[in-house]
């Protein structure tokens, strides 16, 4: 693999004392020097040594990880004087003419610029002519996806009948725009993003080469900035080198980049991940006292939790992006702490921040809004066990033909009595909205489970409303019937009008408290579903007396909806009709 520093790095030719930037002196110049595209290379070099060279050659991939360089060492192969070759000289003077992008039969075209059908017409033109010196005339088109349907159409036709001596590479970011007529006229060479490790082992050797001296913790960041491209890596670095002389530390580099200082970051982390509200408050503030940005910043904390996430669903240390090589066990106990539900949602929490500050002016505040929030979570795990637990007891509809429950009774007869004290009177209403006397009547513990049966399955339900406190218990009286599907499994059913409630009633926090104060009025677990009538004419009535209302409170109320507006800490202005 070439992740050991190249040793033949030939310079591209420059005008003396003009400058040339970094990504361009380090250019791979050999297929050896290509970084992190093994598979690129071998099959590159099996196809020149076994003489099975195509016409034509797409490459994809993101940007900067090594596609036009690619394709120059792809023409150096082809047309040096030593070739065809895997290994070009990189000395003869075709070879050193397409290292500087001035050889007269390789021609690099820009699909960017060049979108026009003029600039193809002309090459289907000059593609007849012979090559004036090497094998091979060679077309290098960079960005091919650019081109217009009317380019696209006249190269096919030159790629249709491609003279002998022509050869195109294509290079792409966007493959899926290129024509599926070029793509299957291609051989196509998929190009990985490049592993960090192998972005800082190059900057340090670039590091080497220019006498600088880098703290490898400085060239993480920046490699893990680039995201995979080499181009972008090594751009950065010349950056940050024309700010800092000689000497690069990860300090310099957090001060230039806006970034919170390693020590610093860790402690906001830390806060954030015990829930403290106050102290991660102070850490912001200590870390913007310091120069960090709060974009910036956040920016930060949104990889980190992607590698608590990946950490989360139980990736190993290598998959991580952000997390520096010291912080991996501080990653891994933060996945275990906040659990996966909660990781998610702070991620959701740090991206929609991130979204409206930069159209806002107040991104300080946002900020620490975001922080407020984060800390505030639930512990959204032990929602998803609840919700588990919940749907294991089946979703299915109920059986037709429950009992039908009784009007609401102010005072619903104790069969059993509640196993914890109910201090708290409840007030029940019913569904013609009038007020229920509040029920206030502990009663001893049961000596062993109730049977439940179909005649009493309604008042038994009835009187586990009565001790419940949350509003959900208004919301679960609105239902039409009660019924016995199984001996121990209870199904509440609702008309369609109360679907809402329905809705609000099966949300896992909500049906879990129904759910365990029922239990414990019988006296032993009992399951607990939920139902809705289909829509009938009723439907259409309860329309015409509520036009619009209670459709937007019955979806603020869906599962969905709640969740979103929780995660997002919004509200809901207008509820539009779904296209019919
Ligand atoms: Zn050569």
């Amino acid at each position: 693999m070439s992740d050991a520093p190249p040793t033949s790095t030939v310079p591209e030719p420059a005008n003396p004392g003009q400058y040339v930037v970094i990504a361009r002196r380090y250019r791979p110049q050999s297929f050896d020097e290509l970084i992190g595209q093994d598979h690129v290379r071998r099959a590159m070099a099996g196809a020149i040594e076994s003489n099975r060279i195509g016409h034509a050659y797409l490459f994809t991939g993101a940007r900067g990880v090594g596609k036009t360089s690619s394709a120059r060492i792809l023409a150096k192969s082809l047309n040096c004087i030593h070739g065809p070759t895997a290994t070009p000289c990189n000395e003869c003077e075709i070879c050193r003419d397409i290292s500087a992008g001035a050889d007269v039969d390789v021609l690099e075209i820009d699909g960017a610029s060049n979108r026009g059908v003029d600039e193809i017409r002309q090459l289907r033109q000059n593609v007849a002519v012979r090559p004036s010196r090497a094998r091979f005339k060679i077309y290098i088109i960079d960005e091919v996806h650019m081109l217009t349907r009317e380019a696209f159409n006249a190269l096919l036709k030159t790629l249709e009948e491609p003279p002998e001596h022509v050869k195109f590479i294509f290079c792409t970011t966007e493959p899926e725009k290129v024509p599926i007529t070029i793509h299957s006229r291609c051989q196509r060479f998929d190009f990985a993003g490049i592993p960090t490790a192998a972005i800082v082992d190059r900057l340090a050797s670039i590091c080497e080469s220019e006498g600088i001296n880098a703290e490898r913790s400085a060239l993480e960041i920046i490699a893990r900035r680039a995201a995979g491209s080499m181009r972008d890596g090594q751009s950065l670095l010349e950056q940050v080198l024309s700010c800092c002389g000689t000497e690069l530390t990860a300090e310099h580099l957090h001060r230039l980049l806006g970034t919170a200082s390693g020590k610093r970051f860790e402690q906001l982390v830390a806060c954030l991940v015990d829930r403290d509200a106050a102290d991660s408050l102070a850490q912001l503030d200590g870390a913007v006292a310091e120069g960090a940005d709060v974009g910036q910043l956040l920016e930060q904390l949104l990889g980190y939790f992607r590698d608590v996430m990946a950490a989360g669903v139980g990736c190993s240390a290598a998959s991580f992006l952000h997390a520096t090589s010291g912080d991996e066990l501080r990653v891994k106990a933060a996945a275990q702490q906040l659990g996966l539900e909660t990781v998610l949602a702070i991620m959701q929490i740090v991206d929609q921040t991130l979204a409206r500050m930069r159209q806002s002016t107040h991104g300080r505040t946002l900020a620490e809004v975001a922080i407020v929030r984060i800390c505030n979570l639930e512990n959204l795990e032990d929602l998803a066990t609840l919700a588990a637990a919940v749907r294991s007891g089946a979703v299915s509809a109920a059986p037709p033909g429950g009992q039908r429950l009784p009007p609401p009774r102010p005072t619903a007869a104790p069969l059993t009595s509640p196993s914890y004290e109910q201090k708290k009177n409840v007030v029940e209403s019913s569904g013609n909205g009038q007020a229920a006397t509040p029920s206030d009547e502990p009663s001893p513990a049961p000596a062993e489970p109730v049977e439940l049966t179909a005649e009493n399955v309604s008042a038994i339900w009835q009187q586990a409303l009565d001790g419940i406190t949350d509003m959900v218990a208004d919301q679960a009286a609105l239902a039409d019937s009660v019924s016995l599907a199984a001996p121990r499994r209870v199904v509440v059913r609702f008309a369609w009008k109360y679907n809402s409630c329905k809705l609000s009633c099966e949300r896992p926090d909500k049906a879990a408290i129904l759910q365990r104060r029922l239990a414990d009025v019988v006296g032993a677990p009992v399951q607990l579903e939920f139902a809705v009538d289909e829509p009938t004419n009723e439907l259409a009535a309860s329309a015409r007396a509520a036009p619009s209302r209670p459709r937007t409170a019955e979806r603020a109320n869906h599962p969905f909806v709640r969740r979103a507006m929780e995660l997002f800490g919004a509200s809901s202005i207008r509820v539009d009709e779904p296209p019919s």
